[in-house]
């Protein structure tokens, strides 16, 4: 592919995400999410991104803003073969070239069919036709062809819409293209993850420290966000040399993390229960659950991890009494002595789930998720979460009042085990 090289390097983007349905509150826009990761790691700035409708004059509309103020423009979607794919058709009457079809396209598109012993529909014929001036970027995983045209000192890229198409087209053509226009520069960044703590108290300790970073001879840029039984801090700065960015950032993040203490649980990138998973693993150990108002929330997050079956034996799901009792072993008088949702309780679920389920560590969680069944005593979202180990002292037990709504009460007591569970297994003394 010959692309002009422009004087001035390439630093702002903006990214069309295209298509009806994503307006719809059934699917999110997930690309733009995407391709903002990868061009910040070319060094490029996202000013603005917007959800556009398959209709052709909102989409010229959006494409002239767009050109108007970025040096890059990516859209994704509308590269299909139907009449309302219109990404192509815009391209091209807002850059002003007429479309040419392209018979390697054609070619391409057809051996594709052909590889499934089907002859390709009249209609792909479309996927076919390119501005004139374009290139096509190859898409092994489908049969749009991904655009790119130099137009006016801008690049406008056009990518398909279906995920799988479109990372591995920007990993393989758009972004070693798009390097050599970007200039030297890049972001580099890093994550501070924390459960159990809140928004406010992490930026209480976190602030005074990364706010003399914005003024230092390499700036880092730090932005706290919050979501349900998490903080992350994100740092981020830009210059020319990777290795002293990730020094500078290296630094930071050691600094932070001193001053957060065991709260922060990774540093490079790893979710919750992947950080258990390799605590697991390193340890040799095994977690086994008992779930009542969580109802298998936890086993599908820890079941989220590849490899799981190396360190989860299995887990129950004792939402009624009678399988607390049958099922895991706690005596009917605990229940009736301290009510099902007690700190007895709880050990007892953890207990008898580790010891059925022959497993290292046992979670028992039990609570009341609301709407209905909150007492004055033990109010909605009242959660009691228990992590047993081996031996008769490894009892961790917690009753925790957590707020808002069911679905955000069970979410929170997850997070919660899952948390208890890294910081039990923090010590090697488990093997
Ligand atoms: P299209 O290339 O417009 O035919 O898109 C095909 C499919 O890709 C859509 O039905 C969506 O499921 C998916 N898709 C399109 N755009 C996006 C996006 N921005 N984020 C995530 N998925 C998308
Ligand atoms: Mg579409």
């Amino acid at each position: 592919m010959v692309v002009a090289r422009t004087l001035t390097p390439l630093r702002s983007a903006e990214i069309l995400a295209v298509g009806s349905e994503l307006l719809t509150p059934f699917r999110t826009d997930t690309n733009s999410l995407f391709i903002t990761s990868r061009l910040n790691d070319l060094g490029v700035e996202v000013i603005a991104k917007s959800v556009v409708a398959d209709h052709a004059g909102t989409l010229q509309a959006a494409l002239r803003l767009a050109l108007s103020r970025a040096d890059i423009v990516v859209t994704s979607g509308g590269l299909g073969p139907t009449d309302d794919d219109l990404t192509r058709d815009a391209i091209a009457a807002v850059a002003g070239r007429d479309q040419v079809e392209q018979p390697s396209v054609v070619a391409a598109i057809e051996a594709r069919f052909a590889s499934r012993g089907w002859k390709m529909p009249e209609n792909n014929r479309r996927q076919a036709m390119v501005p004139a001036g374009a290139d096509t970027l190859d898409n092994p995983n489908g049969t749009a062809p991904g655009l790119w045209l130099s137009h006016e000192g801008r690049v406008i890229i056009a990518l398909p819409g279906p995920p799988r198409e479109m990372t591995p087209m920007w990993d393989t053509h758009v972004a070693p293209q798009l390097a050599t226009l970007t200039g030297s520069g890049m972001l580099r960044r890093r994550i501070i993850r924390i459960a159990g703590r809140g928004e406010s108290h992490v930026d209480q300790v976190a602030a005074p420290i990364y706010r003399s970073w914005t003024s230092a001879p390499v700036p880092i840029a730090t932005t706290i966000l919050a979501s349900p039984g998490q903080v992350e801090l994100h740092l981020s700065a830009h210059g020319e040399d990777r290795a002293a960015l990730d020094q500078v950032l290296g630094e930071a993040v050691g600094e932070l993390t001193t001053a957060l203490g065991s709260a922060v649980y990774s540093t490079d990138g790893r979710d919750l229960e992947q950080v258990v998973a390799d605590r697991l693993l390193a340890l040799g150990a095994t977690v086994a659950a008992a779930e009542s108002c969580t109802g298998g929330l936890l086993m599908g997050r820890l079941t989220s991890v590849p490899g799981s079956s190396r360190w989860l034996t299995g887990g129950i799901v004792a939402y009624s009494n009678s399988v607390k009792v049958n099922d895991l072993g706690v005596a009917d008088s605990t229940l009736t002595d301290h009510g099902a949702v007690s700190e007895p309780v709880a050990v007892a679920m953890a207990r008898g789930v580790r010891r059925r389920m022959r497993a290292t560590f046992g979670i028992g969680i039990t609570g009341i998720a609301g709407p209905d069944g909150g007492t004055a005593a033990k109010p909605v979202g009242t959660v009691v979460i228990c992590v047993c180990g081996p031996g008769d002292d490894d009892v961790v037990v917690k009753t925790a009042k957590l707020p808002g709504e069911r679905a955000m009460v069970r979410r929170l007591s997850v997070q919660t085990a899952l948390d208890m569970l890294r910081r039990a297994c923090g010590s090697p003394d488990y093997n």
